[in-house]
């Protein structure tokens, strides 16, 4: 099916990005964290694209094999970003469903469920130091550029901007949750690896898209 075909598409997208900056996020991760980020990040996102070529074979719709990675993702990764891209690309499958091309407010409202489904399992807030930081500003920008009539492509592209710049604005916090907290006053400077792997993924979404 021609949007299970787009969907596959994007995850190898996703795939490539984050093996070419898992070095990256490595040491990001490695600041104030256990420096695994970037090996975790690829094994789920390879395990999502493996999963997926499999179900496209059989000719799945977009929202069954998005649910389908989404589960390789959380199996493959391991780590508390895994379990939480699992929790969001599940969120994101049951909202597009498989019909047959979602339009611009079925994916903003995909991505406010992914928003929903991150925060409620991970019960970090805006300021904590997490990918919440750029989640938030991006499915805000997404949701409001969708409501003014920007089309998908338009809208994704504003937000993967506001994404990014979110994701270097968390240099300046302090992290509250995950493995970083007990080393907080090292992470000052440094942005957080999960806000810039999130950002790196829309971005690239966002590119394939246009
Ligand atoms: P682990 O912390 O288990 O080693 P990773 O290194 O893969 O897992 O992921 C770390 C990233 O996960 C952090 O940079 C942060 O963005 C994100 N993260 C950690 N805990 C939470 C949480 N409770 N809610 C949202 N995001 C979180
Ligand atoms: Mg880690
Ligand atoms: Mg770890």
């Amino acid at each position: 099916k021609r949007s299970a075909r787009c969907v596959l598409a994007l995850l190898e997208t996703v795939a490539q990005t984050i093996n070419d900056n898992a070095q990256e996020l490595g040491r990001i991760d490695a600041v104030a964290g256990d420096g695994d980020h970037g090996i975790g990040m690829a094994r789920g996102a390879n395990g999502a694209v493996e999963k997926a070529r499999e179900v496209a074979r059989r000719d799945a719709g977009a929202g069954t094999l998005l649910c389908r990675a989404a589960d390789a993702w959380a199996d493959k990764a391991g780590g508390t970003s895994g379990a939480l891209w699992g929790v969001a690309l599940n969120a994101l499958g049951t909202a597009l469903g498989d019909e047959l091309a979602p339009d611009a407010e079925r994916v903003a409202l995909g991505v406010t469920h992914a928003r929903e489904g991150i925060m409620h399992f991970g019960k970090a807030k805006p300021g904590d130091k997490t990918m919440v930081d750029v989640l938030v500003p991006f499915s805000d920008t997404l949701n409001q550029q969708v409501a003014q009539g920007a089309s998908l492509v338009d809208a994704w592209l504003a937000a993967a901007a506001v994404a990014q710049q979110s994701a270097q604005d968390t240099a300046q916090l302090l992290p509250k949750m995950g493995r970083a907290r007990p080393l907080a006053e090292k992470s000052l400077g440094t942005p957080d690896a999960g806000a810039i792997s999130l950002a790196l993924i829309v971005e690239a979404v966002g590119k394939l898209l246009q």
